[in-house]
C-alpha cells in the first residue's frame, strides 16, 4: 500500500477491547464512554470532557454551547480544515479570516489584534484558533485579545492531543487545559493521533458549558431527576433544547480508552521522526520546514515547503508515497467564494498553499520507510 502521509496504529490490545465491547450489553450509551471522558480529561487537565461522534460534531456542539447564532462573528484561520469554520456557519453565523503566519502557518495574532482593534465594540463574538499540524497556539497572548474584545475562545486541537505550549510562567500549558481556550475540541479520525474510526471530543473547565453539551449530543434531552420540570415516572424524559444525536457508540469509546495509553509513546515517535526530518532537511537547498523548533510540538503533520510542490507530491507518488497538502485555504473553496472571499484576500495562506507538502508522519513509519522518503526528497530536489 506504499507509504501514506498519516495512518493509525491498532494492536491487539484495541481490537481485543472493541470484542469486548460486541460482546458486552451496550454498544452504545454504556460504561466505555464515561470511562473514556475521565481518561482524556485527565490526559489533557482539563475538568470535563464530552466525548461525540466527530470532530465536527465536537465544533458545532462547542459553537452551539458557546451561544454562536445568526448574529455572531467569528474569527478563524484559513489554514485548517473546512470544519474549524463550517462549525460557525451551521449556526447561522459569519466567518471572518484572518491571514498566517508564515513561519508557523499558525493565526497571526497581531493580524487578530489588528482587526479586533480597528471594528467596532461588539462586532466579534468569538475566536477559533487552530493547532495547525501539532503546533499550540499560544493562547495567553490571544486571551488578553478575546478579553479585552468580549471574545471567547474555541481552540480546534484535532492535529493536537499531546501538545503543549510554555507560558509566560514557563508553565506548560496543555492543548485542551483551558486555562485559556473556553472550550477545546478534538478529533478521533484514523489519521489524527487516537484513532476509533470516527469520534471527537470536546473540553472545557465551565461547568455551564459541559452541561450544555451533554445534553445537546442527545437531541436536548434529559432524563436527570434534577433537571425535569415534572416526573411521570421511570419512562419520562424531557427534551429542552433543540439537540442533536451527536454520540459515540461504546464501541469506538472502548477502543479510545486503548489507543489512549499508547498515546503518549505516539507523540514521543512523532517527535523523533520530525527531529529526523529536521536534521536531513537542515542543510538542502531548495527545501524549509514550517517552525518546529518548540519542544510541545504534537505532530500531527511534518511540513515541508517547496517550490515545485506539485512535482515533489507527483514524483513521491511514483515511489508509492503518499504526501498530501494540508491545506487548501478555506476561503478559496468554491462555497466560501461565494460568500464574498477571493483569491488574493489573505496573501500568507494562499502563498504557504503554492509551496506546502505534508510528508509521511505516523508513529508505526520505520526509520527505513522514513530514510526512503528522505531520500527521495532529496533526490527530487537535486534534479
Ligand atoms: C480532522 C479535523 C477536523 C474534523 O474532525 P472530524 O473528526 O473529521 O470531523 C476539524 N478540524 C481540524 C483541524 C481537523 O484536522
Amino acid at each position: 500500500m506504499g507509504i501514506p502521509y498519516g495512518r493509525q496504529q491498532i494492536g491487539q490490545d484495541d481490537i481485543d477491547a472493541v470484542v469486548e465491547t460486541l460482546q458486552a450489553d451496550f454498544l452504545t450509551q454504556g460504561p466505555k464512554i464515561a470511562e473514556f471522558e475521565k481518561l482524556f480529561a485527565e490526559y489533557v487537565g482539563a475538568k470535563y470532557a464530552v466525548a461525540v461522534s466527530n470532530g465536527t460534531a465536537a465544533l458545532h456542539l462547542g459553537a452551539l454551547a458557546l451561544g454562536v447564532n445568526e448574529g455572531s462573528k467569528v474569527i478563524t484561520t484559513p489554514i485548517t480544515f473546512a470544519a474549524s469554520s463550517n462549525s460557525i456557519l451551521y449556526c447561522g453565523g459569519q466567518i471572518d479570516f484572518v491571514d498566517v503566519n508564515s513561519q508557523t502557518g499558525l493565526i497571526d495574532l497581531e493580524q487578530v489584534k489588528l482587526k479586533l482593534e480597528s471594528s467596532e465594540p461588539g462586532t466579534y463574538s468569538g475566536i477559533i484558533p487552530v493547532d495547525f499540524a501539532g503546533k499550540a497556539v499560544i493562547t495567553e497572548e490571544l486571551r488578553n485579545l478575546a478579553d479585552a474584545h468580549g471574545c471567547w475562545i474555541m481552540e480546534d486541537a484535532c492535529h493536537a492531543p499531546g501538545g503543549y505550549y510554555l507560558d509566560s510562567n514557563g508553565r506548560k500549558e496543555r492543548c485542551g487545559e483551558g486555562n485559556y481556550s473556553d472550550v477545546t475540541v478534538f478529533s478521533f479520525h484514523p489519521v489524527k493521533h487516537i484513532a476509533c474510526g470516527e469520534g471527537g471530543m470536546i473540553t472545557t473547565n465551565s461547568e455551564e458549558v459541559f452541561k450544555k453539551l451533554e445534553i445537546l449530543r442527545t437531541h436536548g434531552i434529559t432524563k436527570r431527576p434534577d433537571l425535569l420540570t415534572q416526573n411521570d415516572g421511570g419512562w419520562y424524559y424531557e427534551m429542552h433544547d433543540l439537540g442533536y444525536n451527536y454520540r459515540i457508540t461504546d464501541i469506538q469509546a472502548a477502543l479510545g480508552i486503548t489507543q489512549l495509553s499508547k498515546q503518549q509513546e505516539g507523540v514521543a515517535r512523532r517527535r523523533a521522526i520530525a527531529k529526523r526530518y529536521d536534521e536531513a532537511f537542515g542543510n538542502v537547498a531548495n527545501i524549509s520546514t514550517l517552525a518546529t523548533e518548540d519542544e510541545g510540538h504534537a505532530f500531527h503533520l511534518y511540513v515541508v515547503l517547496v517550490d515545485d510542490r506539485k512535482g515533489l507530491y507527483e514524483f513521491l507518488r511514483t515511489h508509492e508515497i503518499y504526501s498530501q497538502v494540508h491545506y487548501i485555504p478555506v476561503h478559496l473553496q468554491p462555497y466560501y467564494k461565494g460568500l464574498g472571499w477571493k483569491n488574493g484576500d489573505l496573501p500568507n495562506a494562499e502563498h504557504y498553499y503554492s509551496r506546502c507538502l505534508s510528508l509521511p508522519m505516523y508513529p508505526s513509519l520505520t526509520d527505513q520507510e522514513q530514510q526512503f522518503v528522505i531520500d527521495r526528497v532529496i533526490e527530487f530536489l537535486g534534479k
